[in-house]
């Protein structure tokens, strides 16, 4: 859009003043951003800096240079034979107008690089983004291209003055993984660690955490990116873990990955360990002990909720045992078939097991109003019944996959002339409450 405020325009004026970066941004990012590899197949690997196939014979230890364009590169193993990277860089610089004051200018830059076997890799780097920040942050002027729907970040038609809302200043703030080392910066956020080498966030998330977050200066002061980039969306762990950041950083231990590391402290605490002790909190081999605490994490889990089953089965014995007691004993027999009242919990869970059905499952050791019992012939599990107290009517027999059994009728009849003997217990059961 037209600059229309003064503001705009003066934004719009700075703009066009710019230092002119655009071809040595392209040469250092080729050189000493973009990730230096080569895939590798059994045989052979290809650089993805020139293109060129090489014998795997100059493979050591995982690195091997490039004998065309003398690259050291990082070897993985891949049959790929194109790759792609993707990123953003940066470029600071200062400039001043009448109504902004002296204005920290950063300018971002989206980098694209194609590879495949065979062919020069084709580097394509766009500025899409210039924040003109003024002193105290207020009123940023951004000059970006246009963001597509769904698209992340501003990427076409032509770099304008562009109205950004708060609510969308983080689509026009991506995070840049490396400063240009031409990059200058207020000498006031030099002081406080914000130069060429800041990493882990971005100048504006950097500046506006700085601003309520002294640890976060702390941190960035001693160059701990990793950390300070925690302060931003895990800050309460930050605080909750200072003292043992402080004795881990006066024991010159390196945190190279500050996630990781956070999270071995938290299993370090739930287990008890001393949090101030640089024995547990600075291991030489930070994997190897975090991956170990996490297995017994995993196992001190997965005992707690067994010993919680447990507790819950124990508990469902005993009301059941309390409410139908009185019936347990009671069973009827004629020729094969014998009916009892399942006697426990456990009981339910074998018929379930054994018949197919939810009796377990669907918790029926709990109705008060029901009594369920078991019908076997020559003591193998045939069905299960359910009687109503109240009425003394039998609700369901089923047996395997809840269809009636050759005995249903048979089961059916032999209870039907017991009932009498149900139905006297649980009278007295009512008369004794
Ligand atoms: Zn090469």
């Amino acid at each position: 859009m037209k600059p229309r405020t003064k503001i705009q325009h003066e934004g719009f004026k700075m703009n066009s003043n710019v230092i002119d970066i655009q071809k040595h941004i392209e040469t250092w990012a080729f050189k000493e951003c973009n990730e230096k590899i080569g895939l590798a197949t059994k045989t052979k690997f290809w650089c993805i800096d020139c293109g060129e196939y090489h014998p795997i014979s100059l493979v050591r230890n995982g690195k091997a240079k490039c004998p065309n364009c003398k690259v050291d590169l990082t070897i993985l193993q891949s049959r790929k034979r194109k790759y792609y990277q993707r990123y953003w860089v940066a470029f600071a610089e200062l400039s001043s107008g009448e109504l902004m004051g002296e204005v920290q200018v950063i300018r971002l830059f989206e980098v694209q690089s194609n590879h495949s076997v065979n062919y020069m890799p084709q580097v394509y780097v766009k500025e899409s983004v210039r924040q003109f920040i003024p002193e105290n942050h207020s009123k940023i002027q951004y000059v970006a291209r246009m963001r597509n729907m769904g698209q992340e970040y501003p990427c076409c038609g032509d770099l304008e003055i562009r109205n950004v809302s708060n609510y969308q200043s983080w689509n026009y703030n991506p995070y840049p993984y490396r400063y240009h080392p031409w990059s200058q910066f207020k000498t006031r956020y030099e002081k406080i660690g914000i130069n060429k080498d800041l990493q882990g966030l971005s100048f504006l998330e950097s500046t506006r955490i700085l601003s309520y977050n002294s640890k976060a200066e702390t941190l960035l002061k001693l160059g701990q990116y990793g950390l300070f980039s925690e302060c931003s969306n895990n800050e309460g762990r930050i605080y909750r873990y200072w003292n043992s950041i402080k004795i881990a950083l006066r024991n010159k231990y390196n945190i190279h990955d500050a996630g990781i590391w956070l999270d071995y402290l938290g299993l370090l605490e739930f287990f008890n360990r001393d949090l101030n002790s640089p024995k547990y909190i600075c291991p030489k081999d930070l994997k190897t002990e975090h991956d170990r605490y996490v297995k017994k994490k995993n196992e001190h889990d997965r005992r707690e909720r067994l010993k919680a089953q447990r507790e819950k089965l124990a508990n469902e014995e005993k009301a059941y045992r309390e409410m139908k007691s009185p019936f347990f004993g009671i069973a009827f027999s004629k020729g094969d078939i014998t009916i009892k009242v399942l006697e426990s919990v456990k009981e339910f869970m074998e018929q379930g097991d054994i018949l197919k059905h939810c009796v377990f499952a669907s918790e029926y050791y709990k109705k008060s109003d029901s009594l369920i019992l078991a019908a076997f012939v020559n003591d193998e599990p045939i069905e299960t019944v359910e009687v109503a107290l109240n009425t003394m009517e039998i609700v369901q027999a089923r047996g395997i996959h809840n269809n009636p059994s050759p005995f249903n009728s048979d089961i059916r009849s032999i209870l039907k002339s017991n009932m009498g003997k149900i139905s006297n217990i649980y009278d007295s059961i009512k008369k004794a409450n």
